[in-house]
């Protein structure tokens, strides 16, 4: 009995995995025409300025409507994207349309202290070997008449560990027009802290992870010490630091002790439709 028990368990672990399987190959084979067919939309994610709590930019996150599935994360189609190479047009939509979005937020809220509203856009490690990168870019923000300092362009931290110098090119030529970079999900890879120097980054994203630490209050005395390390690297580099994920404000109030600079999360805004930004950096304007 147990043993066919134990087949049967084993034939629906096999079931399962079949079905994510055919998902995976019917997703990836649906991803050309879903690019034509407008199937992917963005979601905007407010940054907060931790000293006052100001709206200072939003992080573009794309999602995928599926005919059949409904809403898919990026983390169900990007590596499909990046390995069957549409991560480029699809890279450069999201550019175009963040791009797009950020110049009608700064239309819309001259005068108010969100005005400035800046926009970070992420970009997969296959995006910075396509040789299209810089002028794609150069394009898109002279076509909406938006300055590049309006613009971020986010790198996750693996992406750039061991990058040579052609990798980092396009990074340079991007940061000397304005461009900011930052380096995502900072702390999740091995990289150097010496290696720093290096990256024409200017804006280090500490990781979820550090700001989950700091959940329990006190939080644990070693990661406060180690936030707190990186945080004064950071600016002794000249670096601004944002922290991502913050649900509660209690992880915020220790962020802003630590002297994290801007925030990212869910106890802010979850991401959202453009509108959404409106009302927070309206109400923002309101004294
Ligand atoms: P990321 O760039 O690190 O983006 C932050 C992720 O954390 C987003 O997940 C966001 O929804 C989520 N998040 C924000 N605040 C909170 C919070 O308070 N708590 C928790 N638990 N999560 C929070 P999302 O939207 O699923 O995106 C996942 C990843 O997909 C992104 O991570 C980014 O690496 C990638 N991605 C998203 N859009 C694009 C894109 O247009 N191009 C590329 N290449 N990658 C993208
Ligand atoms: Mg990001
Ligand atoms: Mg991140
Ligand atoms: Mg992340």
């Amino acid at each position: 009995r147990a043993k066919s028990a134990g087949g049967n368990r084993f034939e629906v672990a096999d079931a399962e995995a079949d079905a994510r399987a055919i998902t995976r190959h019917g997703l990836t084979t649906a991803l050309p025409t879903a690019l034509e067919r407008g199937e992917f939309f963005i979601e905007y994610q407010p940054l907060v300025h931790l000293g006052d709590g100001s709206v200072r930019g939003a992080e573009a996150l794309v999602r995928w409507l599926h005919p059949q599935h409904g809403v898919l994360g990026p983390d169900r189609f990007i590596p499909l994207a990046e390995h069957t190479g549409l991560i480029v047009p699809l890279g450069r939509w999201v550019l175009e349309q963040s791009v797009r979005q950020a110049r009608d937020w700064r239309e819309r809220y001259a005068g108010t202290p969100s005005a400035p509203l800046r926009i970070n856009v992420n970009l997969s490690p296959c995006q910075l070997t396509h040789p299209g990168l810089v002028q794609d870019t150069v394009e898109i923000l002279q076509a909406e008449g938006v300055a590049p300092d309006a613009l971020c362009l986010e790198v996750t931290e693996s992406a750039l560990i061991g990058a040579d110098d052609d990798l980092l090119k396009p990074l340079r030529r991007l940061a000397e027009m304005g461009v900011d970079i930052a380096l995502d999900d900072f702390g999740t890879g091995y990289s150097n802290l010496a290696n720093l120097r290096r990256l024409p980054v200017s804006i280090l994203k500490l990781d979820r992870s550090f700001t989950q630490s700091m959940q329990q209050f006190p939080a644990d005395p070693v990661d406060l010490k180690i936030v707190e390390g990186i945080v004064s690297l950071a600016h002794s580099l000249d670096l601004a630091v944002t922290v991502e994920g913050v649900e509660t404000g209690a992880q915020a109030e220790q962020l802003r002790i630590l002297g994290c600079d801007t925030a990212q999360g869910w106890y802010y805004a979850r991401p959202g439709p453009p509108e959404r930004l409106h009302e927070l950096a309206l109400a923002d304007a309101t004294p």
